[in-house]
């Protein structure tokens, strides 16, 4: 069995945003240069909460070609989209008779965002099918953030049980803390993590358009103060601008700080630092937009290759519990 070093998943709910590419993207292209990541579009979790089939398409087009034009090496990583390999969703049926549902009920997610909808029976299975995202891979550590944390618990428990009862089957995988922990919040509420499903206004798309990256910048939420400081606790907002100039042009937060005496100029240094981030994301995406074929190819050519692995780990997975002699 091998173990990968980094499982990324990227959701087409929405628009790829700076947290995706600097907390996400980013590390992915770093680790290429010394492992091969498994990266996918995420394209099954996207329909846990109502979805419009037309749109699902034309985001998960856009985000696995945004992944390219951001610099997921195909011959470096192993890229692909997640329901193109079926191994996916047989490994989650057979967790899922692995799992317990006072397990998946107890998901502080799953509380969250099920709350007063009429609500997926897949939104309560999905860390499960996050499981055997994981699993399939014989991926021994998973470096997550907090919010995920609970998921990768859950894929230990779900694992060490099923190796318990059938037999050594899977790596039993371990929460780990990202190396850098890039975490970018909302530009108009610095108490929330940047996300696809939070108002516009707040969000640095790698698709906007500079002009509308510098409004979003300049319109960011700070204080009442008036000099510049690295405070993440006291002061959210100001320090998510200067991690956000950080991620972008380099260097470390509270040594950028010291740089500005107001906060326009420091907006005006993270907006110009942001669109020299995206600028050259835009062109490549612009580029290979116009062969939609390849980036099709280039899918289905990953989850050819993906499947050499997943389809060895659901061969065990079946054979230890009697499905197949
Ligand atoms: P998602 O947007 O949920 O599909 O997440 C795709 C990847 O981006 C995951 O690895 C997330 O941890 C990462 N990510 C999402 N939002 C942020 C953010 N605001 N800051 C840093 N990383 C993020």
């Amino acid at each position: 069995m091998t173990t990968t070093a980094t499982l990324t998943g990227f959701q087409p709910t929405g628009h790829l945003h700076l947290g995706n590419l600097l907390g996400a993207v980013r590390p992915v292209v770093a680790a290429q240069r010394r492992t091969r990541p498994v990266t996918f579009v995420a394209d099954l979790h996207a329909m846990t909460m109502p979805h419009d089939p037309g749109e699902l398409r034309q985001l998960t087009l856009e985000v696995a070609t945004l992944l390219l034009a951001a610099g997921v090496d195909p011959d470096r990583s192993l890229f692909y989209l997640q329901s193109q390999v079926p191994e996916h969703t047989e490994l989650h049926y057979l967790l899922e008779c692995a799992t317990r549902y006072g397990e998946a009920h107890r998901m502080i997610q799953f509380k969250e965002r099920g709350r007063g909808r009429s609500t997926r029976l897949s939104l309560l299975t999905y860390p499960v099918l996050m499981a055997a995202d994981i699993l399939l891979h014989d991926t021994a550590e998973v470096p997550v953030g907090d919010d995920q944390r609970q998921h990768v618990e859950l894929a230990r428990d779900v694992a060490t049980r099923f190796n318990t009862h059938y037999g050594q089957t899977f790596v039993v995988p371990r929460a780990v803390k990202p190396e850098v922990a890039a975490r970018v919040m909302d530009l108009s509420d610095p108490s929330a993590k940047m996300s696809k499903s939070r108002g516009a206004a707040g969000t640095l798309f790698v698709l906007d358009p500079p002009e509308v990256i510098e409004r979003k910048v300049m319109r960011a939420v700070t204080d009442s103060g008036d000099t510049v400081s690295y405070e993440p606790d006291a002061r959210p907002g100001v320090a998510n601008l200067l991690e956000i100039l950080a991620g972008c042009a380099g260097g470390s937060p509270a040594a950028l700080a010291s740089g500005f005496t107001s906060y326009g100029a420091l907006k005006r240094a993270a907006a110009e630092a942001v669109v020299a981030t995206v600028r050259p994301v835009q062109a490549r995406f612009t580029e290979l937009s116009r062969d939609p074929g390849y980036v099709r190819r280039v899918l289905a050519d990953g989850a050819e290759r993906a499947r050499e692995v997943t389809a060895d780990t659901v061969h065990r997975a079946r054979k230890a519990v009697g499905l197949i002699a």
